[in-house]
């Protein structure tokens, strides 16, 4: 309860900048000398700025109160076949730093484990940081969670778990898990292309092709977090084997393994997709080939989105969308014929190639979002000065 007050305090002050003591405590219906012990702590801890006190003809102004969201970062990492991904935020979600490491398959989840805390450790130090300073921490993993993805092992979901248990014991927060596409879907509906969008249908094309749609805000997860498996629709002209065992899946054409495996058996080496983007760029014809099957079948996949769920807004992003016109036009393509022309009119198309690591700074936001994010940055000191008050 006492913790709780002091929460109450701070969130006053986060939400109505430059209130005075005698304001909070009439905000939060607190006694003046409990406000005041509690603001005296956090001012101490950094999360509260006081703003000098000024003379007016009218005598001294109180002081006034703001949240300092600089005073704490959070985390963000992402996790893929080939990539981590850190970030570190304020506490506005405002991105403070990144640094990326790559990934081979030798790096197995239980490697990946021993690779992310020296890395998080290094950024940290580059930004003159303590890890105290960490308020919390989210990771955004391949595959819906929490039931078990199709092209993922139980033993990989175990993992991610014993990953995040092992991140909240080391880094001493809480610490959030989602799929890398329900992580990018809440940091475009936050601060990327779909902010302030009611309804939206964010499209992620990565290393595989999934879909989240985001309704009254709010991310639809559907039963057991399955929600999106826009990747496993079944697109026409196309019977490449899937991982899912069916046949025809548009990730079977348009997932980032899938291209990069294509690209490979022409013989030419490729480690990343983006070394594929870049080749396609510079002319290669198997690859910019496999990136226009790629923009056939997303965009078909997307039309029947589009005439199913009339999205108001459709956002498309991931590493993928780096490809450009060579991607985009095919996929403009499919969508122009085969979507109802009415809803494809009323359909806000967004290509967002402005966020490249959406999903670690998701991860981020989420950390940022949990119900008591505000209550955790409360110190025992601050729970205390409530308590002796
Ligand atoms: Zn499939």
């Amino acid at each position: 309860m006492r913790r709780r007050n002091a929460e109450s305090i701070l969130q006053a002050v986060r939400q109505q900048p430059g209130l005075s003591r005698a304001d909070v405590a009439r905000v939060c219906d607190l006694a003046k000398s409990t406000v005041s012990s509690v603001v005296d702590e956090l001012v101490k801890s950094e999360l509260v700025d006081e703003t000098g006190s000024k003379e007016s003809s009218r005598g001294r102004r109180p002081v006034g109160l703001m949240f300092n969201p600089n005073s704490r970062v959070a985390v963000g990492l992402s996790l893929d076949h080939n990539r981590l991904v850190i970030v570190l935020c304020n506490l506005d979600g405002i991105v403070q730093a990144v640094r990326t490491k790559k990934l081979t398959r030798r790096n197995n989840l239980q490697s990946v484990a021993s690779i992310v805390l020296p890395e998080l450790q290094r950024l940290l130090a580059d930004q003159d940081l303590v890890p105290s300073k960490i308020a919390g921490a989210g990771l955004a993993v391949p595959g819906p969670l929490p039931s078990v993805p199709a092209a993922c092992t139980e033993g990989d979901k175990l993992n991610y778990e014993s990953l995040r248990k092992q991140l909240a014991r080391e880094l001493k927060c809480s610490v959030v898990i989602d799929s890398n596409t329900n992580m990018a879907a809440l940091a475009e509906s936050r601060l990327g292309a779909a902010r302030d969008c009611e309804e939206a249908l964010v499209v992620r094309l990565g290393q595989e092709v999934r879909s989240a749609l985001i309704v009254d805000h709010k991310l639809l997860k559907g039963a057991q977090g399955r929600a999106g498996e826009l990747g496993h629709v079944k697109a026409p002209g196309i019977e490449r084997a899937c991982k899912c065992g069916k046949r025809g899946c548009i990730n079977s054409v348009a997932a980032t393994d899938a291209i990069l495996s294509r690209c490979q058996s022409s013989g030419a080496q490729f480690d990343d997709i983006d070394e594929v983007i870049s080749s396609a760029i510079g002319g290669d014809r198997h690859c910019r080939e496999a990136l226009i099957d790629a923009g056939l079948a997303v965009g078909y996949g997307i039309a029947i989105c589009i005439n199913i769920l009339a999205p108001p807004h459709l956002i498309l992003t991931g590493r993928l969308v780096a490809a450009g016109n060579l991607l985009l036009d095919p996929l403009r393509e499919a969508i122009t014929k085969f979507a109802t022309t009415d809803n494809l009119l009323n359909c806000n198309l967004v290509f967002d190639d402005s966020h490249n690591h959406i999903e670690a700074i998701g991860a981020s936001l989420a950390s940022l979002s949990e119900d008591d994010f505000l209550l955790n940055l409360i110190s025992e000191s601050s729970a205390k000065a409530i308590q002796e008050a």
